[in-house]
């Protein structure tokens, strides 16, 4: 299917990309084309697809050897060999026009329209509460209370789809105040004056900020039976701290969990399309804050170095 591009979300990933320390080029090629959470529309009618229809892409790619991609969930790879739009061994969407594979689309709903922008990093955030959901109802659990550690847009894109179910939802940063967290719900808490010690026990933790020494103390935020789910990546080569009997008695006693995850299965972006337009509708204004700079494609650097909100660049309009 050929796909014109209109908008393509910019992450950390394209910035470590960007500066040589992450990301692989098409074999045999100088270049990675780099765009991994695009937004485009559909050229030309096909495959159940019409001309003009808004459309997503999925990220990750089969490594066509290993029972996870087999059973087509390349998202639980078990070789590492599989490629990425924009990332890994296959160019992205940050040029005019991409010739995907028909099976990798997903439908944007013309509610949702440039929202659709948002789906991949919602994508990340449906997968990591799917499995934190499968992993906390390996035993009787309730979700009442959730921590989310960090308020960029998956810490953000996390509390929506949280408050979306009703949990009753912390979310911890930085910043002294934070209104988009406060519009859906959720109740926001600067780290600044604040030891996340002191805001009690939760069911589950979300750790988005990137920092590994808040990921080491997740555990011991969490209730009897809670799950702690690392989103955030933080490569400094460090030595964090955990208390002894947090790790060697709390964990057995209260049978916690601490996991991580990664990509998204094409199940978790059908839910991100969804739940977004669910958002979108019980918190319009707030959404629409979401992306906070949009720029021409030239303008990539200033994209890349943006920071307090999604930036995008756009192709067309
Ligand atoms: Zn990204
Ligand atoms: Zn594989």
């Amino acid at each position: 299917m050929l796909v014109r591009t209109l908008e393509v979300g910019v992450c950390g990933t394209d910035r470590e990309i960007s500066e040589g320390l992450f990301g692989i080029a098409p074999q045999d090629e100088q270049l990675l084309v780099l765009g991994h959470e695009a937004l485009g529309v559909v050229e030309q009618d096909g495959y159940g697809f019409t001309r003009g229809q808004l459309v997503t892409a999925t990220v990750r790619r089969s490594c066509c050897h290993c029972l996870a991609c087999a059973e087509e969930s390349p998202d639980s790879c078990l070789t590492g060999d599989y490629s990425e739009r924009g990332i890994t061994r296959l160019h992205g969407y940050d040029r005019e026009l991409v010739a995907e594979d028909p099976e990798q689309l997903v439908a944007i709903p013309k509610s949702l329209g440039r929202l659709g922008v948002l789906a991949e990093p919602t994508s990340i955030c449906e997968r990591a509460l799917r499995h934190s959901r499968t992993i906390g109802g390996r035993q009787p659990w309730q979700l009442e209370r959730a921590l989310v550690i960090g308020a960029g847009a998956i810490g953000l894109l996390a509390t929506y789809l949280l408050r979306l179910a009703d949990v009753e939802v912390t979310t911890a940063s930085l910043e002294p105040e934070n209104e988009l967290v406060e519009q859906s719900g959720a109740q926001y808490v600067s780290t600044h004056d604040n030891e996340l010690s002191a805001l009690g026990k939760f069911d589950l933790v979300i750790e988005a900020a990137g920092n590994a020494q808040l990921m080491a103390q997740t555990l011991g935020l969490l209730r009897r039976s809670g799950v702690a789910c690392l989103l955030g990546i933080d490569p400094h080569h460090q030595t964090v701290e955990l208390d002894g009997p947090v790790l060697g008695v709390d964990t057995i006693l209260e049978n916690h969990v601490l996991f991580g995850s990664v990509n998204a299965h094409r199940q978790d972006w059908l839910a991100a399309v969804d739940d977004l337009d669910r958002a979108r509708e019980r918190w319009p204004e707030a959404l629409e804050q979401f992306v906070t700079l949009r720029l021409p494609l030239d303008r990539f650097q200033e994209a890349f170095e943006h920071r307090g909100g999604k930036a995008t660049l756009v192709l067309s309009d």
